[in-house]
């Protein structure tokens, strides 16, 4: 058996990889091994049919920012003229208009606007939550996080326990990109270091709100980031394991300053593969159809990903960036089966809800 057959032997059957090892096995290993090691994997986690999905939205309340990151075309700076910030009957007349739709999760998230109290987002949080109450609020990047912290001159800790009494519950893990410092003063010289957005992490899942994490790649980084992006994260969840999933998405860069290549679906699949594999201590692997298209992000399901991610019935920031993907629940249902699976709608912990499917079986 050569050495990369092994590897791939005892990471299918869940033993862990070295940071030198995921390295060889994302470069050496052939795409078609590579997958069916990760499907393997996936499937003994998760022997069952189902493949699930949660009917969410995200809702960019806000897209003045401060941190300017350059592959980033949703911002605008403070004082632009196409800047906006969401009024709190606005933000309601939407999470009102998801929930009518069925979504049990609401994603608010936007730029870094240094004009934003942390009583516009308690109070904003306080009325969704008196509102609609069986929603879970799983909201704000790191970033955001910080920059209230930041504005009020507060540790991350009572900003998050302030947050969380107001009804946040749970926080996506964006504004990952990289977590290798080389690779953050390239593309987001002025955003919050690795060691702070690990910080708000630790701190949130300390304070019992499970968070999600993410890795956008395919900007600037070579193989050899990427693992360590994934090492970072493995170490942190060995510390706390209050990741509940992770969601690699692909930098779409055609109306951003950065601008570059597209990544190659063939790269998609990889990644997803090798997260599966190296991330031996997270349960969820999501295919993140909205960048790749519901095509790769079906393929996903057969490389590794046991999760179809969410409905995202509104979304700004990757479509402004050239992204013009979309699906619908039914979509979404029928890209499943297609996949061999049967859909199932789940909550944002990933627990199975008793909801009915948008198409029948
Ligand atoms: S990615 Fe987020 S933090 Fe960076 S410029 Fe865009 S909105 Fe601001």
């Amino acid at each position: 058996m050569s050495e990369i057959a092994a590897l791939l032997e005892s990471s299918a059957a869940g033993r862990r990889l070295s940071y030198q090892d995921g390295v060889r096995l994302y470069r050496e290993a052939s795409l078609h091994d590579i997958g069916q090691a990760a499907h393997r994997r996936r499937s003994d986690l998760f022997p069952g049919p189902e493949v699930s999905y949660v009917i969410d939205t995200t809702i960019n309340y806000t897209n003045v920012c401060n941190v300017h990151c350059s592959f980033c075309a949703f911002f605008r700076p403070e004082g632009h003229p196409e800047g906006y910030t969401m009024t709190h009957d606005d933000v309601l007349a939407r999470v009102k208009w998801s929930v009518d739709q069925g979504a049990t999760q609401i994603m608010i998230q936007g730029g870094v606007n240094p004009d934003l109290p942390l009583t516009y987002y308690v109070d904003l949080f306080e009325r969704i939550a008196r509102e609609f109450p069986d929603v879970d609020i799983h909201s704000l990047s790191t970033s955001e996080i910080c920059g209230i912290a930041k504005r009020e001159r507060m540790p991350i800790e009572d900003v998050l326990t302030t947050l969380r009494a107001a009804g946040l519950k749970s926080l996506p893990g964006a504004g990952a990109e990289i977590l290798v410092e080389r690779v953050r003063r390239r593309i987001s010289a002025r955003k919050i270091d690795n060691d702070r957005w690990l910080d708000v992490m630790r701190v949130a899942q300390r304070l019992g709100m499970p968070t999600t994490a993410t890795m956008m790649f395919g900007s600037i980084e070579t193989d050899e980031e990427r693992i360590k992006h994934l090492d970072v994260l493995r170490e942190l969840q060995d510390e706390t394991g209050g990741f509940t999933a992770f969601i690699p998405w692909y930098y779409v860069p055609y109306k951003t300053p950065l601008k570059g290549k597209e990544t190659t679906g063939l790269d998609y699949l990889r990644v997803i593969a090798i997260s599966r594999l190296y991330l031996d201590n997270f349960a969820h692997i999501q295919s993140s159809w909205l960048t790749p298209g519901m095509k790769l992000g079906q393929l996903a399901l057969l490389f590794g990903a046991d999760d179809m991610g969410g409905t995202i019935l509104e979304e700004k920031v990757v479509t402004l960036a050239g992204n013009t993907n979309s699906a619908s629940r039914a979509d979404l249902e029928r890209t499943i089966r297609q996949a061999g699976y049967v859909p199932a709608v789940r909550d944002t912990y990933f627990q199975k809800r008793d909801y009915p499917l948008a198409t029948p079986a």
